[in-house]
């Protein structure tokens, strides 16, 4: 618990996060840590996505900033990087607008305390200067690994240098790297090492396909320069046993105190924990669970937001279906793309025959309560899309990964998983239904797989002896602001 000075205001820390689930988990998360240290908490947060204050500890103070969001925010059939410039753009003036009026009411309010900073998602470059022209300081909160927030800071010079778009249009200036684009094919430059970033390769990097590479990079600048010039200092969700030497670089590099306070989800604190899921929990597959034999069940999830066209979702549902191993598979509203703009409540249909095939075998579900999923006997491994919350929920739990990486900070991630811990491996580029039936059986019963659940399980003990000293760290340098 952080010491307060009783001849002191209490001070009060204002967090904000964009309205995705992989997003808000984290955010929710460091709240309630830091009212359980004795500060007080406000969390702004935007109407779309709103959290439940019914399921949060009572100590934390919920305050909607009423955006007025276009229908690209929300649509499953945006793209990710329009969603997150269209977020920016909407919540510019409705968070300043709710921040300036809280700042009013605090300083109005004798026993209200005083804001002692801000701690603004990452990704929201409008809000973090927003707070900063208040004059708030401001932490930013990055909800994704060290190494791919590393990997992000540098896409301009990776660009300038020719290593990216991977594919398509080559943009480098740097004439000492053209070689890069005139004389190695594109397939062989997928395989080339990232210097200053190994273990990757060219083929890791963030990458986000159909979108402007233009309007990826002028989006990357805007945060990185927003970090660069407008923040105190990084709140990032890991941990030294997987990310100490990343962390050092990422260190050097920005000058900014960083604080590694994660796993998140992992850290105690004296309220009851709370279900922050957007989406109700199918929990019929825990019992279902219990039914089946130590690590025999496969978990399969793409996330919250990643989509795959037909054919490749055909194809995982064949895959699976050959393996003949028993699986959970979380097939959301919206995870196959049909640009129709469908229902979105409901989940797309599944390939003819599939269920007579899997019947007995398979259980499918529009959302899972997926860290009681994970911590299950049955489950022996978890095919993921490398989101940094999944990854991280299945290192604590000792999981080996199948990864399947489709956009962003998962391809870093999924690289990670299976070349520098190695407790993973692909599925394949091509999602092809034999190569899936293989990797799945490879994983589930091969030695392979053996040995990736034995590195997982040393991950696991490691996840769990992260100290909370990072989180008493970060509460003390609150309390200095
Ligand atoms: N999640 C869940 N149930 C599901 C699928 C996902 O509770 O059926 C949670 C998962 O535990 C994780 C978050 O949603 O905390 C997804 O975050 P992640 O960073 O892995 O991926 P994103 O959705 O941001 O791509």
């Amino acid at each position: 618990m952080a010491e307060q000075d009783p001849q002191h205001r209490r001070r009060v820390v204002v967090l904000f996060s964009l309205p995705f689930q992989g997003h808000l988990n984290p955010m929710l998360k460091l709240a309630s840590l830091l009212a359980a240290r004795g500060l007080g908490v406000t969390v702004l947060h935007t109407d779309f996505n709103a959290p439940d204050p019914a399921r949060h500890p009572v100590g934390l103070a919920f305050a909607p900033i009423h955006e007025t969001l276009p229908g690209e925010a929300t649509s499953p059939d945006s793209h990710i990087l329009t969603k997150l410039l269209v977020l920016n753009a909407a919540c510019d003036a409705p968070f300043r607008n709710t921040l300036a009026s809280l700042l009013r009411d605090h300083h109005r309010d004798d026993d209200g305390g005083d804001v002692a900073c801000a701690v603004v998602d990452g990704q929201c470059f409008a809000a973090m200067r927003a707070a900063g022209e208040l004059g708030v300081p401001v932490l930013a909160l990055r909800t994704d690994s060290a190494a791919s927030f590393r990997n992000m800071l540098a896409i301009p010079r990776l660009r300038d240098a020719g290593y990216i778009p991977i594919k398509g249009k080559q943009l480098g200036t740097d004439m000492s790297l053209r070689h890069l684009q005139m004389f190695v094919p594109a397939e062989e430059k997928l395989d080339l090492p990232v210097p200053g970033h190994d273990p990757l390769r060219v083929r890791d990097l963030i990458r986000v396909d159909g979108c402007d590479d233009d309007e990826h990079c002028s989006f990357v600048t805007s945060v990185a320069d927003t970090i660069r010039s407008a923040v105190s200092g990084i709140v990032i969700n890991t941990f030294d046993a997987v990310e100490a030497s990343e962390l050092a670089k990422l260190q050097n590099e920005l000058s900014l105190p960083a604080f590694a306070v994660g796993p998140l989800h992992l850290l105690k604190f004296q309220t009851p924990p709370v279900e922050q899921s957007l989406h109700e929990p199918d929990r019929g597959c825990l019992p279902w669970l219990d039914g089946h034999a130590p690590r025999s069940v496969l978990y399969v999830s793409l996330g919250s937001l990643a989509c795959v066209d037909r054919v490749v979702f055909d194809e995982m549902a064949w895959g699976l279906a050959g393996s003949g191993v028993p699986f959970l598979w979380v097939v959301r509203p919206g995870l196959v793309i049909t640009g129709a703009g469908d229902d979105d409540e409901a989940p797309p249909p599944l390939p003819e025959g599939f269920e007579e095939e899997t019947r007995g075998r398979g259980r499918v579900v529009k959302w899972a309560p997926q860290r009681e999923v994970l911590a299950h006997a049955a489950i022996g491994a978890f095919w993921t899309h490398c989101g940094w919350n999944s990854t991280l929920e299945s290192v604590c739990e000792g999981v080996p990964m199948l990864v399947q990486p489709c956009f962003a900070d998962q391809m870093v991630t999924a690289r990670y998983v299976t070349h520098e811990w190695g407790v993973g491996m692909e599925v394949g580029e091509v999602i092809e239904r034999g190569r899936v039936a293989e990797a799945v059986v490879k994983v589930m019963v091969g030695e392979d797989g053996a040995l990736m659940r034995e590195r997982a399980r040393h991950l696991k003990m490691e996840a769990s002896a992260a100290t909370s000293s990072a989180m008493d760290g970060l509460v003390r340098y609150i309390l200095s602001l």
